[in-house]
């Protein structure tokens, strides 16, 4: 009923029927691996190995999944800002997790064993600023990867408790040190020996996605890997 009084369109040409059309979505060219956590020159991983080089390998963070490349993609950046800023067009929540399962099925990932007693926690906006915009993407696209993946979503048990100025402004030190303590688990029962994914949108510099998986793990997590729409290196 509401696609009929609210038709979905094209985010990107405009044709009705989907906010992202068959066309327009392959020029997105979903990537067919996944790499480690290095900012530069990341190694490709093949599925079910470990997730970091020997460079990365002290990171708190597992490793990452993530379906398409950031920078040289004006389409993709044009559809996560939508996502992130116009909540008329929340449903692309859909279209970016069809393209997540997608990449696992091209990366070799779908497999069970690596979903197994895993939860998906999304990576939380500061309390404020949420309720400012009412709606945090990344929840969005965590609840609906948990339905296709048939795994649950924790939402409320990583909360950000610390505004935090933007990190694109910042040294990569000054990020790290910026995010201390920004992060709280509220039970840590709930994440005990679990294997946790984080969810996001974007892994900028992975700063933020590093202090999340380091709270979680302090608190009890076995590993915290990360899903994230798109990279940037
Ligand atoms: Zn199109
Ligand atoms: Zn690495």
């Amino acid at each position: 009923m509401l696609d009929l009084l609210f038709p979905a369109f094209c985010q990107n040409c405009e044709k009705e029927g989907s906010y992202l059309c068959q066309d327009c979505k392959e020029i997105l060219d979903i990537s067919e691996f996944d790499y480690c956590l290095c900012d530069k020159n990341p190694v490709r991983i093949n599925p079910g190995e470990k997730g970091k080089c020997a460079r990365c390998s002290d990171k708190k963070l597992s490793g990452l999944y993530s379906a398409l490349p950031y920078k040289e993609k004006a389409l993709t950046r044009k559809l996560i800002h939508k996502f992130k800023y116009d909540p008329s067009i929340r449903d692309l929540a859909k279209v970016f997790s069809a393209i997540l399962i997608e990449h696992f099925v091209k990366a070799g990932t779908n497999k069970n064993d690596i979903w197994e007693n895993a939860i998906l926690i999304p990576v939380p906006l500061e309390i404020k600023k949420q309720k400012s915009r009412g709606f945090n993407q990344s929840e969005k696209l965590a609840e609906e990867l948990s339905k296709i993946l048939t795994i649950p979503v924790l939402s409320d048990e990583l909360l950000k408790i610390k505004k935090t100025p933007p990190q694109m402004e910042l040294s990569k030190e000054k990020r790290q040190e910026n995010l201390k303590n920004a992060f709280s688990v509220q039970n840590t029962e709930k994440i005990k020996n679990k294997k946790i994914f984080l969810v996001d949108d974007v892994y900028t510099t992975g700063s933020t996605m590093e202090e999340c998986a380091n709270v979680l793990r302090t608190s009890g997590a076995k590993q915290v890997w990360g899903i994230a729409i798109a990279r940037e290196s």
